[in-house]
């Protein structure tokens, strides 16, 4: 069976075309500046050599229809024929309350997304046209979508409820949510795996730490919290994203600096984070340089990063009563030691110990605490689009 796994977003699209009997990636690729000028898919066939084909993709119709085409290129396809496609993977990002797993999409799983489009405008409307735009290239081949939102369903109401008033949780669905539900359940699927315990016997906390960021408590192999909520600002410090602040700042900030909504929305979600702190970048290759340079911005935004992580691991022990394992996942968890150490130091009274030499390896599932480290901590690199074409192939 070979499924095709499509993460659509506003100007781009990913996808994977993976054979379920061993789950190798056949062929992956990225289009970018879709209805832009300049538009190009960069694409990946296994064993074989990229290829860049640039051409003009007015909306991701035209991108899905170029890709179709790349794959079953007499030269740098995966396939022959796109029959051979059994089912197509959506990575869906907001399924609001409705969704608490992976569905089959029809017309009324497409209606319902839809409705959840006003919890995520910047997100979920892509993921709808690439939905539909396989709709209509590939009609008779099954669709499912997995949400980010899926594995945190299981939240209890008091990890999920704000302090606000009830009331617009009933009107508005205004509540804690989650994000990278998919990459959660992957590493804590794994970790279990890798330290041959049964997950239902597990307390893990997962960290996802990329440019988004987020910490998730899974006891028994369910989210319990995690440090996303309404929408994917809350939380950790990010690479341009404040995560949690007090409310009180936005209030101060439109009366002192005459800030339209607009404005804060952008302060927040694009100039904040480490980026905001350090003035040097978003991303932490750029901050960890200049901080070993003697910027000490850059070292700030760094500890800030690495402070609040640590809070939300002592906060998640706190509400597990315990925990087994500490989890790294995602571009900065996967590929910087600094972090990671930074991060387990001082822990070792909560039995989190690692070991700087394991600590150093990059990109690969390890375990890198102590041998005698009653907490394990572990390296693992998530991989969403082996967990969404996992769940198609389930579902169909
Ligand atoms: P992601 O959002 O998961 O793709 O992660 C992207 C982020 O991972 C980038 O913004 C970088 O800050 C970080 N990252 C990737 N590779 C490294 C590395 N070798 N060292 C430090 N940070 C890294």
């Amino acid at each position: 069976m070979k499924i095709l796994v499509i993460n659509c977003g506003s100007s781009s699209l990913k996808y994977q075309l993976i054979d379920m009997t061993n789950e190798e990636v056949l062929a992956k690729g990225l289009a970018e500046r879709i209805g832009i000028e300049g538009s190009i898919v960069k694409h990946k066939p296994a064993g074989k050599e990229s290829v860049s084909i640039e051409r003009p993709m007015d909306d991701h119709k035209k991108a899905i229809e170029i890709v179709l085409n790349a794959l079953v290129d007499e030269n740098h396809g995966a396939i022959k024929s796109m029959d051979e496609i059994n089912a197509v993977g959506h990575r869906v990002v907001h399924g609001g309350e409705k969704f608490s797993d992976s569905v089959i999409i029809d017309e009324e799983v497409l209606k319902a997304i839809e409705e959840c489009s006003e919890l995520a405008p910047l997100h979920n409307p892509p993921n709808i046209m690439g939905i539909q735009a396989c709709k209509e290239l590939m009609p008779s081949t099954p669709m499912v979508a997995v949400f980010d939102t899926a594995f945190h369903q299981t939240m209890p109401e008091s990890s999920y409820i704000y302090p606000l008033p009830y009331e617009l949780y009933e009107k508005y669905g205004i509540r804690r949510y989650g994000f990278h539900g998919t990459s959660h359940k992957y590493v804590s699927q794994r970790a279990a795996a890798i330290l041959g315990k049964d997950l239902e016997d597990l307390k893990i906390i997962t960290c996802h730490l990329g440019n988004g960021a987020s910490l998730t408590a899974v006891e028994n192999g369910k989210s319990i919290d995690t440090s996303m909520g309404f929408t994917p600002l809350e939380g950790l410090a990010m690479g341009t994203r404040s995560g949690d602040i007090d409310p009180a700042i936005i209030i101060y900030l439109m009366e002192k600096e005459d800030m339209s909504i607009s404005e804060i929305n952008t302060l927040l979600n694009k100039k904040s984070g480490v980026l905001g702190i350090s003035g040097v970048s978003s991303d932490f290759r750029d901050i960890e340089e200049a901080a070993e340079e003697g910027n000490n911005r850059a070292k700030l935004a760094l500890d800030k990063f690495t402070a609040r992580v640590k809070k939300y691991v002592g906060a998640y022990a706190a509400i597990m009563g315990g925990v087994d394992a500490v989890v790294f996942t995602a571009g900065l968890g996967e590929n910087s030691p600094e972090t990671r150490e930074a991060i387990c130091e001082g822990l070792d009274f909560m039995g989190i110990s690692i070991d700087k030499d394991k600590n150093k390896v990059r990109g690969k599932e390890t375990v890198i605490s102590t041998t005698d480290s009653k907490v394990k901590a572990l390296l693992i690199p998530t991989n969403e689009e082996l967990m969404i074409a996992r769940d198609t192939k389930s579902l169909i």
